[in-house]
């Protein structure tokens, strides 16, 4: 795989398209969590700081149609507050207005580009859209490993028009952590999986058993496998649907000597509710959901961590954005952290949040801004978006 890093990129006077991640959650039209910007801030300075104009885009959520609540304009406001100087924000991705903007863009100046999903051709890849979105731009640097398992018109087609082309900082050391994980694993190598669905992570989860010696499952996903064994799960979140297949998965970890290890107790309450007090139970009642993993769990999780090298984790454990439901996620995490000479790598966007912040949470050995790109990485998938960058 050769690619170029933006370091080793001649970068004076070009205008450089550069393929930013700011899909940020959003509340009441203010950025509610800014970590996908602050990750791609030393991207964009290194292309200003070494003369040349930073024409930035991104998508953020999932329009299908211009859509105002959806509007980057939060992020540009943000951008020329902390980078302390004025990112303006251009109407559209293509088009002629946006098109004089980019042509006056003075070298060391940065522009952020409307939304891309405000036209369906990115997602199309549309290669006239592609052209559309080089126009004007004679280098292209992608920093969102985020998307590199999409091939949309701004992380795959566009490098058709632009062949200048290279990994911006956050993208090179993505590839390089999980390149870390995934050619030279430490054994006894653990994966941890959480989060709500079995579906999505099928894929990664019989990767997984190729790779690792104990898979352990908390979250909502683990009510799926407990109830293909009739264990009573009340009224936990389950996928009624999957209940064959977490049988068929549970068979296949036993022919491959993967131990499977789910939880013995949960905390529970009727539902995710900040008001509901929690209890800790074995058996889950027929009106309580589970919304963590129990004590219990938390130290035979531990305990099994003790042994293990290496570890992969992708999805919490438990409804952690409420306080009362996090506890496992945190214990889970703290310990990780602690455990001298441990490899560990922490997938996912939920995950990155719900461990953020913590005092530990700088002891991780990686941990990936990707959710849907670090599981197809994991799963041995080419990245459509990585591919694209090779030279
Ligand atoms: P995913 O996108 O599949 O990684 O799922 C992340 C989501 O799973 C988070 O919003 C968590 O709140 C949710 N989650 C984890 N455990 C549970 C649970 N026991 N019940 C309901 N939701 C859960």
């Amino acid at each position: 795989m050769h690619i170029v890093p933006v370091s080793q990129l001649d970068l004076a006077g070009k205008r450089v398209l550069v393929r930013c991640d700011f899909n940020v959650p959003l509340k009441d039209g203010e950025i509610a969590d800014t970590m996908r910007i602050d990750e791609s801030l030393e991207t964009i300075r290194y292309v200003i700081d070494h003369g040349g104009a930073a024409i930035l885009c991104s998508h953020l959520g999932r329009p299908k149609e211009r859509t105002p609540a959806l509007s980057l304009k939060p992020v540009a406001a943000y951008l020329t507050k902390i980078l302390g100087k004025k990112v303006a924000m251009a109407p559209d991705c293509i088009g002629e207005v946006t098109g004089r903007m980019v042509a006056m863009l003075a070298m060391g100046d940065a522009l952020l580009l409307e939304n891309l999903r405000f036209h369906p051709e990115e997602e199309a890849n549309s290669p006239d859209f592609s052209h559309e979105l080089a126009r004007g731009k004679s280098a292209y640097v992608n920093d969102a490993f985020g998307s590199a398992h999409r091939a949309h018109a701004s992380t795959a087609g566009v490098m058709a028009f632009l062949p200048d082309k290279a990994a911006g900082f956050l993208m090179m050391r993505e590839l390089e952590g999980l390149h870390q994980f995934t050619q030279n694993p430490d054994h006894p190598l653990v994966a941890i999986l959480g989060g709500a669905k079995v579906s999505d992570k099928i894929g990664v989860i019989r990767s997984l058993f190729t790779k690792v010696n104990m898979l352990m499952i908390g979250g909502a996903m683990a009510y799926t496998f407990l109830k293909a064994r009739n264990i009573p799960i009340g009224r936990s979140l389950v996928e009624d649907d999957k209940q064959q297949l977490a049988l068929e998965l549970w068979a296949e970890a036993a022919q491959r000597k993967v131990e499977l290890v789910l939880p013995v107790d949960h905390v529970v309450a009727p539902s995710p509710d900040a008001a509901a007090t929690p209890q800790v139970v074995e058996v889950i009642p027929a009106d309580m959901m589970g919304l963590d993993i129990g004590p219990r769990t938390v130290d035979e999780f531990r305990a099994r961590l003790a042994a293990a090298r290496m570890v992969i984790w992708n999805g919490p454990l438990g409804f952690f954005e409420l306080p009362a439901f996090a506890q496992g996620t945190l214990k889970i995490g703290e310990a990780i952290a602690n455990q001298p000479g441990l490899r560990s790598l922490i997938g996912g966007g939920d995950t990155a949040a719900a461990l953020e912040g913590q005092p530990w949470s700088k002891s991780f050995t990686h941990i990936s801004t990707g959710g849907g790109a670090t599981l197809e990485y994991l799963e041995g998938r080419e990245l459509p978006g990585v591919k694209a960058l090779e030279r």
